[in-house]
């Protein structure tokens, strides 16, 4: 499996943009500093890298987007092997991520961060996820059990299913020519959550 560091230092050059210093959400100091990074990756393009640390508090912020914003839009991948695992998946603050088989979403709210991962690294964190809910007391175990086995032989490449990314801004990628572009409505934006302006 690549590593992201890896894929930093081999294959990118990385130039910082600018740094700004703004009033941190947590601790309410102007003391958080914001910095973008211009990358280049390949076959995926420009990316902007957003770092954010708090001196004050020590709260932490990341984004990545893709330099240019390709509108409102989802991208549909499906897992049919061991190596799509290996996929690398640019997920904007703002994107959300289903699984569309099991309905498993990852939905952005205010305290959303966007990451550079690969199609294992989402599946990890869904069943991080699962584990986490399911240990509340009230949670169905053998349904829990099921999903977690589900999500551990997609990771192998054993389960099909479908990862789709959503993101209203269109700065989010999948790196995979097997990734499929297609239109979202504005019902299914809505219907994750996301406030539709009319576009005139
Ligand atoms: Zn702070």
């Amino acid at each position: 499996m690549r590593t992201v560091l890896e894929l930093n230092l081999k294959n990118s050059k990385i130039m910082a943009m600018n740094t700004m210093i703004v009033k941190c959400p947590v601790c309410n100091n102007n003391t958080l500093k914001i910095t973008d990074y211009l990358y280049e990756i390949p076959r995926v393009g420009k990316v902007i890298l957003t770092v954010g640390k708090c001196s004050k508090c020590n709260y932490k912020f990341n984004d990545i987007r893709l330099a240019e914003a390709r509108g409102p839009r989802k991208i549909v991948f499906m897992i049919e092997n061991s190596d799509d695992v290996d996929a690398l998946v640019i997920k904007s603050s703002s994107a959300s991520v289903i699984i569309k088989e099991i309905g498993l979403k990852m939905l952005p709210g205010p305290a959303s961060q966007g990451f550079i991962s690969t199609i294992e690294g989402i599946l990890q964190r869904f069943k991080e996820a699962v584990e986490t809910a399911c240990r509340s007391l009230d949670a169905n175990q053998g349904k829990c059990k099921q999903l977690i086995s589900l999500l551990d032989r997609a990771r192998e490449g054993k389960e099909k299913l479908t990862i789709i990314v959503v993101d209203p801004e269109g700065v989010s990628a999948i790196e995979s020519p097997k990734a499929r572009i297609e239109e979202v409505s504005k019902e299914e934006l809505e219907e994750l959550g996301y406030i539709v302006q009319p576009s005139d």
